[in-house]
Formats: structure tokens, sequence, C-alpha cells
């Protein structure tokens, strides 16, 4: 059987990474691809030759032109600016949608039937972009925000618990940004709610870390921005969709009757599996947590709206 062709466009710190976690997995075969001359084959040649000694399978190539990419299965969109200190996700909206509508034109010219997973940011709106430019179905746009967003959040309470981040559960839907919703109660260590197992100031604590996960990177870096984890959050999508496992993870799908949310991508826990978007799981949401949904998915819908304005 053939092996599944996975291409990420932008060979940069979350490209080259989302390339490097997929030969590592063994995901399939991987085509890197940049705007930048030799940038994405170099990047593919050197993890090429770590394929020795890492155990890598597959093939990894690079190129410039998206010929090379014909016949994907899956596509990993990381193509645009990073955030520098001061700047919000939100900043980059105008610069990253010329540069995520040119890669997802040219993306599905080459491969009809390909599945998307977008990361450039601002992610919520630049999703919905990419099921506006492809004309793909929504269930195969899926954005990635909401694995980090919670994986984060397992890892801060991880080390303010003392316990191994593998038995932390916890979810952070919305949009990524700092309307972003941690949902406390619905997140738990080896099974018991986190309400129970930690207090009020130290889950507090927690979420307001977890809502400036990406900023505390990027003040520390200076000259980007997170890269590891994002990667990492993307590779786990993407075999969740290759390998068919229905898993159960926070992404930006198409919400139209659920959540109320009314035709656009904002992140909800969905099941994704061969195809895609399987379904989306809704969470019961008291009040409080209900409101702050309603919030971000408000602040989604303004950007979505900005991103109109642009006609990209
Ligand atoms: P980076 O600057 O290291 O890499 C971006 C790469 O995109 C560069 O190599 C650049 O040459 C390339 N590029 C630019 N225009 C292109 C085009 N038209 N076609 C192909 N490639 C093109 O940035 P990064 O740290 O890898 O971040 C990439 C994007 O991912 C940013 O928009 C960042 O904000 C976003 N991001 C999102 C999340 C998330 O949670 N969704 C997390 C981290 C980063």
């Amino acid at each position: 059987m053939a092996h599944p062709k996975i291409t990420v466009v932008g060979a940069g710190n979350v490209g080259a990474t989302c390339a490097l976690w997929a030969a590592a997995r063994n995901l399939g075969d991987v085509v890197l691809v940049d705007v930048v001359p030799g940038l994405a084959e170099g990047k593919a040649l050197d993890l090429a030759q770590a394929a020795p000694i890492a155990g890598f399978s597959h093939k990894i190539t690079g190129s410039a032109d998206y010929a090379a990419t014909a016949g994907s299965d899956l596509a990993i969109v990381t193509a645009g600016l990073a955030r520098k200190p001061g700047m919000s996700r939100d900043d980059l909206l105008a610069r990253n949608a010329e540069i995520v509508a040119g890669a997802v034109r040219q993306l599905v010219k080459a491969s009809p039937q390909v599945i998307l997973i977008i990361v450039s940011n601002p992610v919520d709106a630049m999703t919905a972009l990419a099921h506006k430019v492809s004309g793909l179905p929504p269930r195969r746009i899926v954005g990635m925000a909401g694995v980090l967003d919670s994986a984060r959040m397992r890892s801060f309470v991880a080390m303010e618990a003392g316990v191994s981040p593998k038995d932390v559960q916890a979810y952070v839907l919305g949009g990524h940004g700092d309307s972003m919703v941690p949902l406390v109660r619905h997140s738990s260590i080896g099974g018991v709610p986190l309400t129970e197992r930690l207090p009020k100031a130290t889950l507090e604590r927690i979420v307001e870390r977890t809502r400036n996960g990406g900023a505390e990177i990027v003040a520390l870096l200076k000259t980007g921005s997170a890269f590891y984890a994002p990667a990492a959050a993307a590779v786990e999508m993407a075999q969740a969709i290759l390998r068919d496992e229905g898993r159960v993870l926070p992404c930006a799908a198409y919400c139209d009757a659920e959540y109320g949310v009314g035709g656009y991508f904002v992140g909800v826990p969905v099941r994704l599996g061969a195809g895609g978007v399987l379904g989306v799981l809704e969470f019961d949401l008291d009040a409080e947590e209900r409101a702050a949904f309603d919030r971000s998915v408000q602040h989604v819908k303004g950007l979505v709206k900005k991103l109109d304005a642009l006609n990209v």
C-alpha cells in the first residue's frame, strides 16, 4: 500500500519541526514547501540525513514548487509571519491572509483530495479563509490551536501538582487568543476534577498562564514565537486523521448549529479520523463558561469580518 503523503507549507520554525515530528512518527512521506529558494530543500535534506540514525522510514523532500506536493493526503499550513514581542496574533491578519490564500489555492490545485490543517495565525480566521478559497467541505479543514492551548494547560497543571502531564486532561475551547476558554470544570488529574485537586488561587494562576502561554514564549525568544509544542500539536492531529484514530481533540472546526455558533470555525472538541472531522462533541457549559465561549466566538466573528473586507 502507498504511504500517506504529507505536505508541510512553510519550512520555518513550526513547519520544519512538523516535518521532524511527522518523520519521527513514520506518518508517511513528507514534502516541505517554502517560498524562500533552497530553504525547504535544505531542511528536508538535513532531515533525510538524520533518517539512518533516528530510524525514519519514509521519504522527506523539499521544494519551492507545488508540483512536488501533487497527490498529498494531508497538508499542514504554517506559512506566514510569526509574532514578535508587543504583537498580537490578530496583527498578522492582512499579511498572512494573502500568504495562506495563495498557499491553499496551490495546494488544492495539486491535491484536490487533500485535508488541511491550518496553523498560521490568527488561526481561526485563517481556517475560515482556507475554507473560502479551497471550496473543500468543512470537515476536511481544521485549525490547530486547542491541542496546543490544552497541552499548555496540562503542562502547567502537571508543574503545579507535581504529577505527570500524561495523567492530566484539560480542554481549552473558543478562539486562539486572549479570549480562549480554559475549561477547568472539564479538566482532571487522573480522572478527578481539577477543582477537587487544586486550590482556587492555583487554578486561576494556571488559567491565566494558559491564556498567556504564547506571549510568555514570545517575550523570552524576542525574535519569533513558539514552535516545538505547536508542531507537536499539529502532528498529533495529522496522525489522528491519517491513522483514523477517532481522537477527541479540541480543534478549530466548522460549527453551525453546534454550540449555536452559526457558521464559523472555532475551537471545540471534535472527533478526528479518516476524512477529517467526524463530528463535534458538545460539552455542557455552565452560564459563566457559556458567556466566555460566546465572547470568544464574537472575537473570531470580528476577525472574519475584517478578513472579508480585505477581499483576498
Ligand atoms: P517562521 O517565520 O519561522 O516560518 C514561516 C515560514 O513561512 C518562513 O520560512 C517563510 O519563508 C514561509 N513563507 C512565507 N510566505 C510563504 C509562502 N507564500 N509560501 C510558503 N512559505 C512561505 O514562523 P513560524 O514560527 O514557523 O510560524 C509560522 C506561523 O504559524 C505564524 O503565522 C505563527 O503565528 C503561526 N503559529 C500558530 C500557532 C497556533 O497555535 N495556531 C502556534 C505557533 C505558530
